[in-house]
């Protein structure tokens, strides 16, 4: 039985009010079912891991480099995230992809090193609106599972993201319909290629996620959470969300 995940991604947003907004969520944090992330910019992560103490919340990157460390201005190793109280990354986002040249190849490389310091890679994949209309989404899904997930994948180290690029931060979400069929394709393939543990791999839905269609989606099939971008910058609007999932 796979547990529910919220993870919220505040991309290149939020500071001190954002911060102390996220006390609203830690009262009923403990008796939830869904386990809840946030990754804020790395600039807070220190400080959201000591506000939160002992609540049952997880904190996490946006990014990581390959490399443990040395002469990479302005990179964050996996390594520096763990010493800073993250316990998860998101690796491989759309904006990654698209605005720092990620390749799937980047992505393999960048969850290596966030598993050999410690961390649950939380790894985006997702097609383009061409890709779409042009037929090619499981195409494009398939050879992103396949180029972005290496072999040594673990449900508990790994997390799938899919997230339409089209979908995201546009208000636009695909329908129940599409999102099932990626789901059920994206289970099928990792079933095909990983022997153990591809049934314990959450897979979470992402893109334009919020309170209105937050019910209807994750009672899709393999639909087994939410990564949620600007909703999560409202803690009203990723309570709510959580609400959904629980
Ligand atoms: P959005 O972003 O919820 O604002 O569409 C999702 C994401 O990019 O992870």
């Amino acid at each position: 039985m796979r547990r529910k995940l919220a993870a919220g991604n505040w991309k290149m947003n939020g500071g001190s009010v954002e911060l102390g907004e996220i006390r609203t969520l830690m009262g009923r944090a403990a008796t939830r079912q869904t386990d809840m992330l946030i990754c804020p910019p790395a600039t807070l992560i220190d400080r959201m891991r000591a506000l939160l103490g002992d609540a049952p919340m997880a904190v996490g990157g946006q990014d990581c480099h390959t490399a443990t460390s040395g002469a990479h201005t302005g990179d964050i190793s996996a390594a520096m995230l763990v010493d800073a109280g993250a316990s998860h990354v998101i690796i491989g986002h759309s904006e990654r992809r698209q605005d720092h040249g990620e390749t799937d190849a980047t992505v393999r490389a960048k969850t290596t090193a966030a598993w050999n310091a410690g961390l649950i890679a939380v790894i985006c994949i997702g097609e383009t609106l061409q890709e779409r209309e042009n037929g090619q989404t499981l195409d494009v899904i398939g050879a992103q599972l396949s180029g972005s997930i290496p072999d040594e994948m673990t449900p508990a180290t790994t997390v799938i993201a899919y997230e339409p690029v089209w979908a995201i931060g546009t208000g636009l979400t695909p329908s129940l319909e599409q999102i099932a069929e990626v789901h059920d394709f994206i289970r099928d393939q990792l079933g095909a290629r990983f022997a153990d543990g591809a049934d314990g791999v959450r897979l979470l839905y992402g893109g334009s996620v919020k309170p209105s269609n937050a019910a209807d989606i994750f009672a899709v099939s393999n639909v087994d959470g939410a990564l949620v971008g600007g909703a999560s910058l409202k803690a009203a609007d990723f309570g709510a969300i959580i609400d959904a999932l629980d």
